[in-house]
């Protein structure tokens, strides 16, 4: 028989690593990528004598693959994967790719807010445990690439819904879906429930001892919940009532508890804040105890944890004042999380690409917390419409260093100045991480003069 034919589509960390991974497994391998590759990349597929192209899709090169392993940037609504699709070409994803080739258990957690924090404290209660654990996914380096020497027993994964959307065997023993909220609706043809179904397929393989860890507040969660009655074991996490087993938050404590391990700490003895960070602490506890860290382990990890830079990351205090870097907050739900998480009075700096905000459920919390905005955005209409009369005094800048002094200007001991900017950050800043590290210097340099 001919050698088969694994074609990537996107040359990023996972299609580099599916690429060698296949040629590792023998396959004839064709890596192609429409835009420009990374310079390392393209010099580890030329060291590796993979063949590849950039700057185009030869079709002829790539509809006689034997199977497509597809980057989650590409939508599946592209001409060539639809044309892959239509004569029966299988197309699937990284992941799905690179599970074939493990018999380590998986982890998997998905959300629309909170997979990094989640995945990584999981990666580090394990780890910190003693048990022999990789990450990847979303995150970090290559799955695909790693399996190659496949030396762990266990891996965490962060699984976007692109991720999901082209698996389909991959047989997970541990599932997170931390919450489902609106976003990515331009990739699922304007539906939710499209979306919706997208972070179900995590428990597409689901199996009666395979644990499931979710969010009982959400009820998109929950209303599909009801339609699937999945057969796996379910650990609730909530703020708002007790299930056992599951995890929850009350009076400050949080409780986790499996068929078998009880496991409490105080909120505050946890270097994370705020109600979401109580969920993904209790969901990671779990997904822990499911594999069997002991008490103790997780007692132990959750001390030194250090969570992703940009996330309710402290950025400095000056006269009194806190500076709080929350740049990875670009939609209105982050926002309200982070607003949930301040107990002083606080000056929000917000703004930047509206992606089709509805700022109303952020009215009580506002009314509550922010003593003044701060818009930092090209365009801060929006803002300054929703929001006028609403926060007593709204400041516009188009200058980080200004948003700062301007915070400086109007806080007093005690009080927060928060950058949390419900926006995406392409109008003033490369990305969300530039807009964060910009805050933080900003910050210092005040700091130092
Ligand atoms: P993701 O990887 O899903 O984007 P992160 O852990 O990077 O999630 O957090 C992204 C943003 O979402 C942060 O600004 C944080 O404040 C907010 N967030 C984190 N966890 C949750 C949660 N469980 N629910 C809602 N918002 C959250």
């Amino acid at each position: 028989m001919a050698v088969q034919k694994i074609v990537i589509l996107g040359g990023g960390e996972s299609g580099v690593g599916a690429a060698l991974l296949a040629q590792a497994k023998g396959f004839a391998v064709f890596l192609s990528d429409r835009g420009t590759l990374k310079e390392s990349y393209r010099t580890t597929l030329q060291a590796a004598g993979i063949p590849f192209e950039e700057g185009q899709h030869t079709e002829a090169q790539i509809l006689d693959a034997t199977e497509v392993v597809k980057s989650p940037g590409i939508p599946s609504t592209v001409p060539l994967v639809q044309k892959l699709i239509a004569q029966g070409t299988p197309v699937i994803s990284e992941i799905e790719f690179a599970a074939r080739y493990t018999k380590a258990r998986l982890i998997g957690i998905t959300g629309s807010n909170g997979k990094t924090t989640t995945t990584l404290l999981t990666y580090h209660l394990l780890k910190t445990a003693g048990f022999n654990v990789g990450l990847a996914g979303n995150i970090g380096d290559s799955f695909a690439e790693q399996v190659i020497a496949d030396t762990y027993d266990y891996y965490v994964l962060e699984l976007s819904s692109f991720q999901l959307d082209d698996m389909y065997k991959t047989q997970l023993d541990v599932m997170v879906l931390l919450n489902i909220t609106p976003d990515h609706l331009d990739r699922y043809n304007y539906e939710f429930q499209n979306y919706v179904a997208s972070k179900f397929r995590i428990l597409q393989n689901a199996r009666p001892a395979d644990s499931f860890i979710y969010f009982a507040e959400n009820q998109p969660i929950l209303d599909e919940l009801a339609k699937r009655q999945p057969d796996v074991k379910k650990l609730p996490i909530s703020l708002q009532s007790t299930p056992s087993p599951g995890g929850y938050l009350a009076d400050g404590q949080l409780t986790a508890k499996t068929q078998t391990q009880s496991f409490a700490i105080q909120q505050s003895e946890t270097p994370l804040r705020g109600p979401h960070n109580a969920l993904n602490m209790l969901a990671a506890i779990l997904a822990a105890q499911s594999v069997g860290v002991t008490s103790e382990a997780i007692q132990a990890g959750l001390k030194t944890f250090q969570n992703a830079a940009h996330r309710l990351e402290p950025a400095g205090t000056i006269n009194g004042i806190q500076f709080i870097n929350d740049s990875k907050a670009t939609n209105v739900d982050s926002v309200f999380y982070a607003l949930s998480s301040m107990d002083t009075p606080t000056i929000w700096i917000a703004g930047g690409q509206d992606k089709g905000n509805d700022y109303s459920q952020l009215d009580a919390l506002v009314s509550q917390k922010v003593k003044a905005l701060i818009c930092l955005g090209v365009d801060n209409h929006k803002l300054v419409d929703y929001f006028g009369g609403k926060v007593p005094l709204i400041y516009e800048t188009q200058n980080i260093t200004d948003a700062i002094a301007k915070g400086l200007e109007l806080g007093q001991s005690g009080d927060v100045v928060l950058l949390s900017p419900a926006c995406a950050s392409f109008d003033l800043f490369k990305n969300y991480e530039d807009r964060g590290d910009q805050f933080k210097a900003a910050v210092k340099k005040m700091y130092d003069v």
